[in-house]
């Protein structure tokens, strides 16, 4: 299947039931754990690009799900039973090896989605919908800025990616301590909650360059807020030019 562009977005790609195994768990830090899933059951994917993300489906396990899986099946049993619903990055996607990687943040509170990761092994099979459509940066702008916690980490990345070749960056990136910080592409300035770090201080502290800049920004819903308000009322950012996405509400499951 051809990925069509409209616009800023990549069009969505076929949405499908997708259920795969579990091929490899990597504890990348202390905080996030990398869950390799792959196989034939990949071999139609088609992935769309940066950002793309899709919904995970976790069922209780006493359920019995029907074989094949599909959307239309999956739908089919909501009378009986609605799966909880998490949204994650692609963080990799290879077509020639059939895999994709998702990066899951390891946070303190239960969650379906971070506990599932936590006791992922080889052989366990992941439920998830999509891809969704992924942002694509305008080409033209005169430099990025990309700001977020470790759940947009993943996001980051593919942005850097697809950015053009020489692109001006300034990344921020909040984390839980030095322990958490990943390599870029570029330089970043990670920015350590555990000191009292926060995403909008260190862009406010920021001599960030002048010119048309292109903003994405995902994390938690109040730091999402207090960094928008910096960049358009203390930085006057034009505000079409400003993308913040609430990845995850702090003390709310998500869903
Ligand atoms: C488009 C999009 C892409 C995303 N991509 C990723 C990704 O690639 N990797 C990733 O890890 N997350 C990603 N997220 C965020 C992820 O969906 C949320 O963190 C989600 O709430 C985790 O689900 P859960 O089942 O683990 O916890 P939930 O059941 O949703 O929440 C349980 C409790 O944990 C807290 N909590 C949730 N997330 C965090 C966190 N990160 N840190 C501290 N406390 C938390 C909640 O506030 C709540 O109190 C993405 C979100 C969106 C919208």
């Amino acid at each position: 299947m051809t990925v069509q562009t409209a616009g800023r977005r990549t069009r969505r790609p076929e949405t499908r039931l997708w259920r795969v195994p579990v091929r490899r768990v990597e504890q990348v830090t202390p905080r996030l754990v990398r869950v390799a899933v792959g196989g034939d059951e990949l071999a139609d994917f088609v992935g769309a690009g940066t950002d793309q993300n899709v919904m995970l489906y976790f069922y209780p396990d006493d359920v019995e799900l029907p074989e094949p899986l599909t959307l239309e099946a999956a739908r089919g049993l909501w009378s009986q039973v609605r799966p909880l619903t998490r949204t994650y990055t692609i963080r990799r996607h290879d077509a020639a090896a059939n895999e994709i990687d998702f990066d899951f943040v390891l946070h303190d509170a239960p969650g379906p989605a971070s506990d599932w990761a936590r006791a992922a092994r080889p052989g366990d099979r992941l439920i998830f919908v999509g891809p969704s459509p992924a942002y694509r940066p305008d080409q033209t702008a005169d430099w990025y800025l990309l700001a977020g916690d470790e759940t947009a980490l993943p996001a980051i990345a593919a942005i850097l990616d697809a950015l053009p070749a020489g692109a001006v960056t300034r990344v921020f990136v909040e984390v839980e301590d030095a322990l958490e910080e990943l390599p870029l592409p570029v330089p970043a300035t990670w920015v350590h909650r555990a000191s009292g770090g926060s995403l909008a201080g260190a862009v406010a502290a920021a001599d960030l360059p002048s010119g048309r800049v292109e903003a994405w920004l995902a994390g938690e819903r109040s730091s999402m807020v207090a960094l928008r308000a910096h960049l358009l009322d203390e930085r006057g950012f034009d505000r079409r030019r400003v993308r913040p996405t609430t990845y995850w509400r702090r003390g709310e499951a998500g869903g």
